[in-house]
């Protein structure tokens, strides 16, 4: 029999383990359960893959996102190793096909959604299968006191009814006790040994930093070292503009966001990771897969949602053990925004059901129908169509799709379809009469069948060529038969993809969902509630308030973060009277922003800034209209 080390080398080409897989993989070889706490990044796969591959049969690995589980799918077969996702969406028959391979075609990983578990197909299957291990990734998810709670996730006990003699392993970087006991708990976790690193970065230093111009913030802090960062932006918009002003400012930069083409962003991610473009400036879409060892700063421009995600973020920063600073830029406009705003934008029972309805209305899906199918929308079209708030509707469809009812993903697709509503003589009139549609609708009837029957989908390219048009004409020319109620043809651009994963049942659908609903608010106030508290608390190290969030005790001071090393030097008498004399004799020259006055002068810009706020109150300065700062007395 091979070893693990003999495993690692075998497929992954690596030398050794890295902290605590060892030891897990050990454990899980004994049949005991395990739960393996750690962080993200820590190599927490191989953990359940070599004992899979060390064994007869298969591995079952239920995993929450899509996204996630193709990934580590197609990781896998590019090592020639079998394995396949059985995720929402996928026909009946199709699944049937699947899981007979996983019983006779030797494949060594099933992964599943947990939705899947509900369907007695799947059940039955698994009852036959020769499974050597079921390892639950992103474990927290069922948890309601972890920060991703999926309802679906307490499926999962079923495969301990199924599969009373196969040991479970579950696997998350999110270690807060309630949410370990939980797990535990949920999974029915026997004889358990919780495997759990500690979650402390020596050379990442953690930093709040008050800002009043975060931009110009920013760009001071990314001039200082030409090296890599990431920088976090809450909407998509702000990625854009970000991007645009440190590229004005001679910083190369990328943006990255989830309405991107796939194309789009494995480009700018390989720009990223090969260093042609220094910072990439993201929203939390920019995550998965990423594992880059040099990053050296990731800079949050807004207060995260939860000290989970902020942990799993700040942490892409020095994964090659080096010194790397993850900051948090604030000022007083952040706490209100989000407490207000991001408190404001959680969707309540009322908005659930209405972007449901929408949802259904827009697809025209009868009731009861609905199950199963791929349906694309452009996200944003979507929510002008039916008036509808974009970040409610956003996180109502997130929570839909937390609960099972949908599942919703980021992709972009176009979609380019007919279908032909007049019959096949009265088009013949119809381009008798209009003969600037006749190449056109010819190639279409030439190339495509069924036409008539149902929407079909085209390509634009394929037809303009044969009518001798280009893609615009054609088109246009398409787009006006609409218009004369000749043909059904729609032209979309979407980034939105959505199966509905049970079938349409309006009220009866979204009821059971009211105490999640709740729930989710009252868990997600909470989280806000810890990140104010994070930010706000000057006192205790924040390497230390992190580790302690997630359940570590005995830490001690890191020496390195924005508590343990306030901003350089204190601010002395002399200093400050320096700073004094300099601003006064600017501003003899006229009013400046605070932002002008620290760009002219050479000090500290929080330096700066606690002066000018003390020349105001001592009314020596007053403040313009435009926020500029003016010497009284003139
Ligand atoms: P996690 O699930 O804990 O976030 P992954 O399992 O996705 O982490 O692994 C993160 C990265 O670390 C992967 O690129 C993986 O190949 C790499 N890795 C894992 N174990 C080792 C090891 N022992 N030596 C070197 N690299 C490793
Ligand atoms: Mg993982």
């Amino acid at each position: 029999m091979s070893s693990p080390e003999a495993i690692l080398k075998e497929y992954w080409g690596f030398d050794s383990f890295r902290p605590l897989q060892k030891e897990i993989i050990t454990q899980i070889l004994h049949k005991k359960d395990v739960l393996a706490l750690l962080p993200t990044g820590g190599g927490k796969s191989l953990c359940f893959q070599i004992p899979a591959l060390l064994q007869p049969g298969i591995c079952i690995v239920v995993s929450p996102l899509v996204a996630l589980m193709e990934d580590q799918v197609k990781a896998l077969q590019a090592k020639h190793i079998k394995a396949m996702a059985l995720t929402g969406g996928i026909p009946f028959k199709e699944v049937d096909t699947m899981l007979d391979n996983c019983i006779y075609a030797n494949y060594k990983f099933l992964y599943l959604s947990p939705e899947r578990l509900q369907q007695e197909l799947v059940q039955e299957r698994i009852k036959q299968m020769q499974v050597n291990l079921i390892a639950v990734d992103e474990a927290h998810c069922i948890s309601q006191w972890g920060h991703d709670f999926r309802p679906a996730y307490l499926n999962i006990a079923l495969l301990r009814e199924l599969k009373p003699e196969v040991n479970f392993v579950g696997l998350t970087a999110t270690a807060t006790l309630p949410v370990i006991t939980d797990i535990a708990k949920q999974l029915e976790l026997k004889e358990l040994k919780v495997l759990q690193k500690s979650f402390s970065r020596e050379h990442l230093a953690y930093m709040v930093r008050e800002a009043e111009d975060k931009n110009y913030y920013l760009e001071q802090l990314l001039k200082e070292h030409q090296e890599s960062g990431i920088v976090y932006v809450r909407t998509r918009k702000a990625t854009i503009e970000l991007e645009q002003y440190l590229l004005k400012k001679g910083i190369f930069a990328t943006s990255f966001h989830g309405g991107l083409t796939k194309a789009e962003k494995s480009k700018r991610l390989d720009q990223w990771l090969k260093e042609e473009k220094r910072i990439m400036v993201a929203t939390s879409a920019f995550g998965m897969g990423i594992d880059k060892p040099n990053v050296r700063s990731v800079v949050h421009m807004n207060l995260p949602e939860s000290l989970e995600s902020y942990f799993q973020e700040a942490g892409r920063a020095g994964r090659d053990g080096k010194p790397a600073k993850a900051v948090i830029l604030t000022n007083k406009s952040d706490i209100p925004l989000l407490k207000n705003q991001f408190l404001a934008t959680l969707p309540g029972v009322e908005m659930v059901r209405l972007v449901y309805r929408k949802l259904n209305t827009f697809f025209r899906i009868a009731y009861g129908e609905g199950e199963s199918e791929d349906f694309y929308l452009n996200f944003y079209q979507f929510c002008q169509k039916y008036e509808l708030n974009t970040l409610l509707a956003y996180n109502a469809m997130l929570l839909l799709d937390r609960a099972s009812v949908l599942s919703f993903s980021e992709q972009f697709q176009k979609k380019t379809r007919i279908q032909f509503l007049a019959s096949g003589k009265q088009i013949g009139f119809y381009l008798e009469a209009n003969p600037q549609f006749d190449a056109v609708v010819k190639a279409v009837l030439r190339t495509y069948g069924g036409t008539f029957d149902a929407p079909v989908e085209i390509n634009l390219q394929v037809i303009s060529g044969k009518a001798g048009t280009t893609v615009q004409e054609a088109t246009k020319l398409l787009q006006q038969l609409t218009k004369e109620g000749i043909a059904d043809f729609e032209h979309d651009q979407h980034d939105t993809k959505i199966t509905f994963l049970v079938p349409r049942e309006d009220d009866v659908t979204i009821n059971p969902l009211v105490p999640y609903i709740k729930l989710q608010e009252k868990t997600k106030t909470e989280k806000i509630r810890q990140v104010l508290a994070y930010v706000e608390n000057d006192r205790v190290c924040k390497s230390e308030q992190l580790l302690q969030y997630f359940g570590e005790k005995n830490t001690s001071p890191c020496g390195i973060c924005s508590v343990c090393q306030p901003l350089n030097t204190k601010l002395d008498r002399e200093g400050m009277k320096k700073i004094y004399f300099a601003i006064v004799e600017l501003l003899q020259e006229g009013a400046y922003s605070s932002r002008e006055i620290t760009e002219k002068l050479s000090f500290p810009e929080p330096h700066v800034i606690k002066v000018l706020q003390l020349l105001v109150e001592k009314d020596a300065l007053t403040i313009t209209t435009n926020k500029k700062y003016k010497l009284k007395h003139l």
